[in-house]
C-alpha cells in the first residue's frame, strides 16, 4: 500500500534535481555562446577588417562569430546585392551558427517546461490527494484518509438509552445475532441485513445505534449521510465502496448511516441541476452494496432518519432496510426514566420530583429533557448551590419552553395590567371548562423568546386521544386570552398572535384531518408530510372545497371566541380580584390560583339552563 506513494515522492525529487542540474550544469554553457545583435554598419566593418571567423546568412537575420570571440552576433540583412562575394573574399567561413536553436530551447525549457512541470506538481500533490482522500479506493494510498469514523468501542449499552423498550426489543436481537452468528446460520434462520430507526429528532436514534454496537461490543462504522454528498461525481459512490469495504474486513460489526434521508431520497429520474447526479449514483451504490454483501458474515446497518416518507422505495424493499423501528417522543413514563438516566450524571437532592418534571413536559423528546438537567446544573451553580433542587429543575423547564427570563425588560404598567388579564383570562376559562388541563403556573415575568408572559396547563394524565369537546374548549381557552383584554380595556392587541396561530391550527385540523366538523364529516381534506418534523399539512381538495373548510374554520375559531367572552363575562369578579393579584406577585402556582378561584364569590347562574 506504501509503495506507490514512496516512489512517487521519488520521482518528484528526481524531476527537482534535474531541474536543478539543467541550470546549474548545461544551461551556463549555452549561456557562453551569448548571443548579440549589433548594427549592420558595424557588421560591415568587421567584414573589412577581415576579422569575421564563421558566418550564416538567412533571409531574416545574418549570424557571424569573430575570431577569438566566443559572442555570436547577429544583425538583420539590407538588400545587399553581392554579399555573399565579398564575404567570401574576406575570408569568413560559412556554417550553421546555434542562435536560433538555443534560444529556443532554452525559451521553450523555461517557458514552457517549468510551468508544466509546476501544474503537474500540483496536480499530483494536490488534487490525487484530494481525490485519493474522499474516495478511498481510487487510489491506492488514500485508504487510510477515507473519513470513515470507526470505533472500536461506543461505550454506550442499553442501559444509557430510557424508555424504548420496543425499539430495544427489537434491536437486542440484532445484538444476539451479533454475539453469535452461526446460531442462526445453523438453523438458516438469515437476519435483516439493515434496520431503520425513524422518529422525530433528539429521540435517540443515533444514541440506541451506539449502544447496539456496545451491547454486542463490534466495531462501529458510522457515517452521516451528508457526508457521501461530494463535490465531484462519484466520490461518494467510491465512498460507500470503500466504507462496506472496510466493514466486511472488521465483520462482525455495525456500519451506521445517519440522516439516511440526505443520500436515500426518492430518485426523480428527471435529474435536475446540481448534485442530483452524484446523489444518485452514491445511492445506487448503497443500494448494490447492500445486495452484494453476505448477510451471514454479521455486518448489520442500522440507518436513522426523521423523515422517512422521502425514502426512496428500493431502500425499503427486503433485502435492505426491511426492518423499521419507531423511535417516538417518549411518554410520561418514558420521560421520567430519562431524566433519571441524565440526572445520574450531576449531584442534586434525594427529594427531587422528577415524575413532576415529566408531567410539565408533554411532547419534549429526550435530547431535550438532556439539556433541561444540563441547564438545571447550569442555574444551581449561578445561584452558588452544589446541588441542584426542584425549583431548578422548574426554572429549567420553562428555561426549554420559554427561553430565559428577562427581568430586567421594562414594560410600563399599562402593558403589565394588559398581559396579567389576558394570561388570567387563558387561565380562568381553563379552570372553568369541563375536560381541560389543570393550570400548573401563570407568570407574567417576559422571557427572551418573546413571551411577555404565559400560562402552563400540565395534565395529570398522559392524553393519547383528544374528544371533539377537549378540541373545542382548547381553542376557547387559547381565544380567552384576547377576550380577557376586550372586556377589560375594550381593545385588541398583538399579544395574542400566538393564540391566534394555534387556535387556527387546531381547528384546521379538527374541519380537515380529524373529521370533527359536521358539514364535512369523516373525509380528509388534508394530508400530512413530514410528520416528525412539525408536519406539513398540503390541501387535497378543490378549490371550493378549501373556501369552505375557511370558513368553517372561521366560525369554529368565533364560536370559540364567544364562549371564552361569555365565560369571562359571568366571572369578571373573579378575572378583577386574580389579575390584581397577580400583577403584584408576578407568577402564580396551580394551588395559589385554585385557592383564590375558591374564594371568590361563585357567579350567579346562567338565565337559562
Ligand atoms: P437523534 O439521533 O434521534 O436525533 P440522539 O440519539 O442524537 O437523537 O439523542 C441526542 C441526545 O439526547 C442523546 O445523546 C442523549 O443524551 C439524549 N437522549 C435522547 N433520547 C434518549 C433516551 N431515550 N434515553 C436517554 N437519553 C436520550
Ligand atoms: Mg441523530
Ligand atoms: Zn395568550
Amino acid at each position: 500500500m506504501e509503495k506507490p506513494k514512496k516512489s512517487f515522492f521519488y520521482y518528484c525529487i528526481l524531476a527537482f534535481i534535474i531541474v536543478i542540474a539543467l541550470n546549474t550544469f548545461v544551461f551556463p554553457r549555452f549561456a557562453a555562446n551569448k548571443v548579440q545583435e549589433v548594427s549592420y554598419d558595424q557588421f560591415l566593418n568587421d567584414m573589412s577588417s577581415q576579422s569575421i571567423e564563421k558566418v550564416e546568412v538567412q533571409d531574416h537575420q545574418i549570424a557571424y562569430t569573430l575570431q577569438d570571440d566566443e559572442m555570436i552576433y547577429t544583425t538583420i540583412p539590407m538588400d545587399d546585392p553581392n554579399l555573399i562575394e565579398r564575404l567570401y573574399a574576406s575570408g569568413a567561413s560559412f556554417a550553421k551558427l546555434p542562435t536560433q536553436q538555443d534560444s529556443l530551447l532554452t525559451t521553450l525549457l523555461v517557458s514552457y517546461g517549468v510551468p508544466i512541470l509546476f501544474f503537474v506538481l500540483i496536480y499530483k500533490f494536490f488534487i490525487k490527494k484530494m481525490i485519493a482522500n474522499q474516495s478511498g479506493n481510487m487510489m491506492s494510498f488514500g485508504k487510510s484518509n477515507a473519513k470513515i469514523y470507526a470505533k472500536d468501542q461506543t461505550g454506550k449499552t442499553f442501559a444509557d438509552v430510557a424508555g424504548q423498550d420496543e425499539a430495544k426489543e427489537s434491536l437486542r436481537e440484532i445484538v444476539d445475532f451479533l454475539h453469535d452468528p452461526g446460531k442462526y446460520a445453523a438453523i438458516g434462520a438469515t437476519l435483516p441485513k439493515g434496520a431503520l430507526l425513524v422518529g422525530p429528532p433528539g429521540t435517540g436514534k443515533t444514541l440506541l445505534a451506539q449502544a447496539v454496537a456496545g451491547e454486542a461490543s463490534v466495531p462501529f462504522f458510522s457515517i452521516s449521510g451528508s457526508e457521501f454528498v461530494e463535490m465531484f461525481v462519484g466520490m461518494g459512490a467510491a465512498k460507500v465502496r470503500d466504507l462496506f469495504k472496510q466493514a466486511t474486513e472488521k465483520a462482525p460489526c455495525i456500519v451506521f448511516i445517519d440522516e439516511i434521508d440526505t443520500i436515500g431520497k426518492k430518485r426523480d429520474g428527471a435529474g435536475s441541476l446540481g448534485g442530483n447526479d452524484e446523489r444518485e449514483q452514491t445511492l445506487n451504490q448503497l443500494l448494490a452494496e447492500m445486495d452484494g454483501f453476505d448477510g451471514a458474515k454479521g455486518v448489520v446497518i442500522l440507518a436513522a432518519t426523521n423523515r422517512p416518507e422521502t425514502l426512496d422505495k428500493a431502500l425499503l424493499r427486503p433485502g435492505r432496510f426491511d426492518r423499521r423501528i419507531p423511535v417516538e417522543l417518549p411518554d410520561l413514563a418514558g420521560r421520567e426514566a430519562i431524566l433519571k438516566v441524565h440526572i445520574k450524571k450531576i449531584k442534586c437532592l434525594e427529594s427531587v420530583d422528577l415524575k413532576e418534571i415529566a408531567k410539565a413536559t408533554a411532547g419534549a423528546s429526550g435530547a431535550e429533557l438532556a439539556n433541561i438537567i444540563n441547564e438545571a446544573a447550569l442555574r444551581a451553580v449561578r445561584m452558588g448551590r452544589n446541588v441542584v433542587i426542584q425549583a431548578d429543575l422548574e426554572e429549567s423547564v420553562e428555561v426549554i419552553l420559554a427561553g430565559q427570563q428577562r427581568k430586567s425588560m421594562v414594560i410600563s404598567p399599562r402593558e403589565k395590567e394588559i398581559v396579567a388579564y389576558h394570561e388570567v383570562g387563558h387561565a380562568l376559562v381553563a379552570a372553568l371548562q369541563k375536560d381541560s388541563a389543570p393550570v400548573h403556573k401563570i407568570t407574567i415575568i417576559p422571557r427572551t423568546s418573546g413571551a411577555l408572559g404565559y400560562t402552563m396547563q400540565v395534565d395529570e394524565q398522559e392524553k393519547f386521544l383528544l374528544s371533539k369537546e377537549e378540541a373545542f374548549n382548547k381553542i376557547v381557552t387559547l381565544t380567552a386570552g384576547r377576550a380577557a383584554e376586550e372586556l377589560m380595556f375594550h381593545s385588541i392587541t398583538t399579544g395574542a398572535s400566538n393564540d391566534i396561530e394555534q387556535a387556527t391550527r387546531l381547528a384546521r385540523a379538527m374541519v380537515t384531518r380529524y373529521g370533527m366538523s359536521e358539514s364535512f364529516g369523516m373525509v380528509a381534506l388534508e394530508n400530512v408530510t413530514n410528520q416528525y418534523l412539525g408536519g406539513d399539512a398540503s390541501l387535497a381538495c378543490s378549490l371550493e372545497t378549501a373556501t369552505r373548510i375557511d370558513q368553517e374554520v372561521i366560525s369554529l375559531v368565533g364560536q370559540a371566541h364567544d364562549k371564552a367572552l361569555e365565560i369571562l363575562r359571568e366571572n369578571m369578579q373573579r378575572l378583577n380580584s386574580i389579575s390584581r393579584w397577580l400583577l403584584e406577585k408576578e407568577t402564580m402556582t396551580g394551588e395559589e390560583f385554585m385557592s383564590l378561584l375558591k374564594q371568590q364569590p361563585q357567579p350567579l347562574p346562567p338565565a337559562q339552563e
